[in-house]
């Protein structure tokens, strides 16, 4: 839950969550489309599905236990490098590191070196016997409360000491390149009159919600109202680290396009209709009055 995502966003979400689904197996024995609900709103539900998959390997494969060695954790859905570094050292002790911009950014101004060619200094200074679990969380908080990207709380660090930057005396901040992509996109919402339609298909495009049902979305510049389309409104909607800036058009037709199904204002769906789509329904509602 927390890739691309603040803890204050996920906090509500995680605690529902456990609630709900308590451990991996009662996980991989739900329907993916409960996982799905509970997810609702956190967006990027690859995250999900991904987790879901997972849980079903591990009940089926290990036993109910979290693999323990590199090359089989790497394996599973979702899994890339930082997370099985930092699952093995907080599950299984072992040392390891999840490298992140946080730990890169700690180890620049600690050694003023890279942490690949400071490893060995860090392995030998900082590690201690049995506490690589406690490291990894150590490092994520470090980095998150005292040595922040913007104004890191020297005065108050314990490492000061030994810290290259402390001690040069240099103010070297990191900013947090590319953190908000800006992007622009029409929606474009085919409606039937009779029993409020709207025609949604199964989307493609949109990285965040791979597979659920949206109304025709293009990546592009506004392009008020060609080729029939009646512009309705402009609005942002934030996913993420992605704050979309949305040009709404809407054009009322009989004639289902190919590849889309009529999903009903105000009727429930078999299919789970996410935020997205959720949030447009509302200002297409207005139309239909
Ligand atoms: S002294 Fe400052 S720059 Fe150095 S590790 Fe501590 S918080 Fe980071």
């Amino acid at each position: 839950m927390l890739q691309q995502t603040q803890v204050k966003t996920v906090i509500p979400y995680f605690n529902k969550f456990v609630k709900k689904i308590p451990s991996l197996k009662a996980m991989s024995l739900s329907k993916e489309k409960k996982i799905l609900k509970l997810w609702e709103g956190l967006g990027y539900y690859r995250r999900a599905k991904n987790l879901y998959l997972t849980s079903k390997i591990i009940t089926k494969n290990y036993n109910n236990k979290i693999p323990n060695q590199f090359k089989e954790i790497i394996k599973l859905p979702g899994v890339g490098k930082y997370t099985a570094n930092i699952l093995l050292a907080l599950v299984y002790n072992q040392p390891r590191i999840g490298v992140d911009g946080n730990v890169k950014r700690i180890f620049l101004r600690l050694f003023n070196k890279s942490i690949e060619k400071t490893e060995i200094t860090f392995k030998k200074k900082l590690v201690k016997k049995n506490r690589n679990s406690d490291l990894a969380e150590a490092l994520m908080e470090f980095g998150a409360l005292i040595c922040k990207p913007k104004d890191p709380k020297c005065n108050i660090c314990n490492l000061k000491r030994n810290c290259k930057f402390f001690k040069s005396k240099k103010k070297i901040l990191f900013s947090r390149k590319n953190h908000v992509i800006e992007k622009k996109y029409n929606i474009y919402c085919y409606l039937k009159k009779k029993k409020k339609g709207i025609a949604l298909t199964k989307n493609k495009d949109l990285s965040f919600l791979s597979n659920f049902y949206i109304p025709e979305t293009k990546k592009s510049n506004f392009d008020r109202g060609k080729n029939g389309w009646i512009y309705l409104c402009k609005y942002k909607n934030n996913i993420s680290n992605i704050k979309m800036n949305i040009s709404l058009f809407y054009k009322f037709t009989k004639k289902k396009p190919k590849n889309f199904k009529w999903h009903y204002i105000g009727r429930k769906d078999s299919e789970l209709i996410p935020t997205f789509t959720k949030q447009i329904i509302n200002k297409l509602d207005k139309i239909y009055i």
